[in-house]
């Protein structure tokens, strides 16, 4: 078995954040896991007779985060690894949806993970090593009409990520942006903020969309222990990727995309190089 190491995972109460506190615990690691309610925090501890600590964490709760991640690494040791997994999606056309559900997604999906990469830096600085893994989405690479707010978060966190890897490599720091295809959780289902219709011009366009992610919530193709079960693969790589996608339906739609905005770069090279000098 791999070397025990402590996680700490936001959002374990379902889906991806409670896969991975499963299979990590059942592979022998620590895991530390947030949840926002006190019966929440209850019923994770149960998921194991050691090695499960529950701790009470809004994200959005910036105040809150350095004192808790503080309190952890007094308490119960050093983090290894952190997960920033929690998060929801906001399902609306772009026109239809109040700037303050973009505010609110960008708050949660970003400003969260943010938050909660700086609170533990300093602690992995100063060990000279440690892995963030941010759960981002196969919609921070590709887009679909309805769900530019959290597509704009994905995309952000991909960026971050990315970037911060590169700050903190030369510390021994490892940053991974893992992006899921569509997996059997509570995203499209219980957590999903989704905004009422307003503008009939786009009937057409979205209500297909909107129906078939309904109708598809709880049938995705992805299994969440299979993609638990990845996560900690790269965990125990000495070397793992800045970024993985999860999923064939992730594979198939990145490189689809990749290739059209490939033949877009070349279709306008002339004029993009027409600016120099
Ligand atoms: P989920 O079953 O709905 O789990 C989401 C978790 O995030 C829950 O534990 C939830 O806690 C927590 N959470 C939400 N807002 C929070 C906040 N403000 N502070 C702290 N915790 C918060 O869905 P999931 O699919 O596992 O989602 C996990 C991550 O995977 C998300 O970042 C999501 O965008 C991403 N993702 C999912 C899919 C997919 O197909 N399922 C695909 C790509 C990416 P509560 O129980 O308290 O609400």
């Amino acid at each position: 078995m791999a070397a025990t190491k402590t996680l700490l995972i936001t959002g374990v109460s379902s889906g991806f954040g409670r896969a991975l506190a499963q299979e990590a615990l059942a592979a022998g690691h620590r895991v530390v896991g947030t949840v926002r309610s006190e019966q929440a925090r209850r019923d994770f501890e149960t998921l194991a007779t050691s090695n499960v600590i529950g701790r009470i964490l809004d994200v959005t709760d910036f105040d809150a985060i350095d004192g808790v991640v503080g309190n952890i690494e007094a308490t119960v040791g050093p983090v290894d690894v952190l997960v920033n997994n929690a998060g929801y999606g906001h399902e609306g056309v772009l026109e239809e949806s109040p700037l303050e559900e973009m505010r609110r997604q960008f708050d949660v999906n970003v400003f969260g993970a943010v938050a909660m990469m700086k609170a533990v830096l300093p602690y992995m600085r100063g060990r000279r090593r440690g892995h963030i893994l941010n759960i981002t989405s196969m919609g921070g690479h590709i887009t679909l009409p309805g769900i530019s707010y959290y597509c704009g978060s994905k995309f952000a966190l991909e960026g971050i990520s990315e970037t911060v890897g590169k700050e903190v490599k030369p510390f021994g720091i490892a940053v991974t942006a893992v992006a899921p295809g569509s997996f059997r959780t509570d995203w499209a289902g219980r957590s999903m903020v989704r905004t009422p219709r307003s503008i009939p011009d786009y009937d057409g366009l979205f209500d297909p969309i909107r129906e078939a992610r309904r109708q598809k919530s709880g049938r995705q193709l992805g299994d969440p222990a299979k993609a638990a079960r990845a996560m900690l693969d790269v965990i125990d790589s000495d070397s793992p990727p800045a970024h993985l996608l999860l999923g064939s339906d992730a594979i198939d739609l990145v490189r689809q995309k990749l290739s059209l905005l490939a033949e877009e770069i070349d279709e306008w090279e002339t004029i993009t190089r027409s600016t120099d000098g």
